[in-house]
């Protein structure tokens, strides 16, 4: 089977409503997809009822904002019951608060921006994160494109880089098998978890509930997915593949350029089934 379990819509960062993505799912002969929006599952329903119509079974998942040791860590989860919701709450009130303070940043360093720009370019409701100061940025001709909006402005270190509240990682791990989800650690050697994530810490993450590493994902050369794959073993981690998806926000990132075993969805399944999670 071809599974894609790792994609944004417009809920969170992605273009795509969720409509349009399991559309584009069935385009690329995916047989399941999972709907992993930045901190909120609200896409789900809609992706799931596209499903039906198109032939594709859509995974109740979300990418929630962790940190260890004070760097960004996305943990994917998939089959949440909707008890997590508490938490998510308080992620996006820590994001609600932090966008004031990116604008100002922002004025501060000389950009003639708005919360307004902002919220104009996300759907009403979205996750509102970096890539839609990015996308605001961008419609006002500060710079071209979102990549060069975080290289220039957004990226840590870049004046308009703002922080937020982000779940300590092990407690993320114990708020997502709690829900009677599977907690999988998203590209854990891509961007700047790769520094703080060494393999001892992964295996203590893996002795307190972990289920999974993302090995096949686009920020991953093919020796760091060796690498990964052998801790995975080692552990009796769960590896994943999947595309990390965001329809034209992130280029390279196509539907089905990276793919789940049968064996890993597999077993994911079985242990959301024993926790009494829903996916
Ligand atoms: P936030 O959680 O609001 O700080 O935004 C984080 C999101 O921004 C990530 O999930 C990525 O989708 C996106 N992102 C982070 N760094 C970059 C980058 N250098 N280029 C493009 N997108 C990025
Ligand atoms: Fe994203
Ligand atoms: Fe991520
Ligand atoms: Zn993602």
């Amino acid at each position: 089977m071809r599974l894609d379990l790792h994609t944004h819509s417009r809920v969170s960062d992605g273009t795509d409503s969720p409509a349009e993505l399991v559309a584009a799912a069935a385009r690329a002969r995916l047989d399941a997809v999972a709907l992993t929006d930045h901190d909120t599952m609200a896409g789900v329903p809609e992706a799931q009822s596209a499903g039906e119509q198109l032939g594709v079974r859509v995974i109740n998942g979300l990418e929630l904002t962790c940190q260890y040791e004070g760097v960004t860590v996305h943990l994917l989860g998939y089959g949440c019951q909707p008890g997590i919701q508490g938490v998510l709450d308080e992620l996006r009130d820590g994001r609600d608060r932090r966008l004031p303070k990116m604008v100002a940043a922002l004025q501060d360093a000389g950009v003639q921006i708005s919360i307004e720009d902002v919220k104009a370019a996300a759907r009403p409701g979205a996750t509102l994160g970096r890539p839609h100061v990015a996308d605001a940025l961008v419609a006002l001709g500060v710079v071209a494109d979102r990549q060069q909006a975080f290289d220039r402005w957004l990226d840590l270190g870049r004046p308009g880089y703002v922080g937020h509240y982000k779940v300590p990682l092990a407690d993320g791990v114990g708020l997502i098998t709690g829900a009677g989800g599977v907690a999988v650690l998203a590209h854990p050697w891509g961007r700047e978890s790769r520094r703080v994530l060494t393999g001892d810490v992964i295996r203590e993450l893996s002795a307190g509930g972990l289920d999974g590493l993302e090995v096949d994902h686009q920020l991953q050369d093919a020796e760091t997915r060796a690498a990964l794959r052998a801790i995975a073993d080692e552990c009796g981690l769960i590896p994943t593949g999947s595309s990390d998806y965001h329809g034209t926000g992130k280029v390279n990132h196509d539907l089905g350029c990276n793919l789940t075993s049968d064996a890993s969805f597999n077993e994911i399944e079985a242990r959301i089934g024993r926790r009494g999670g829903r996916i």
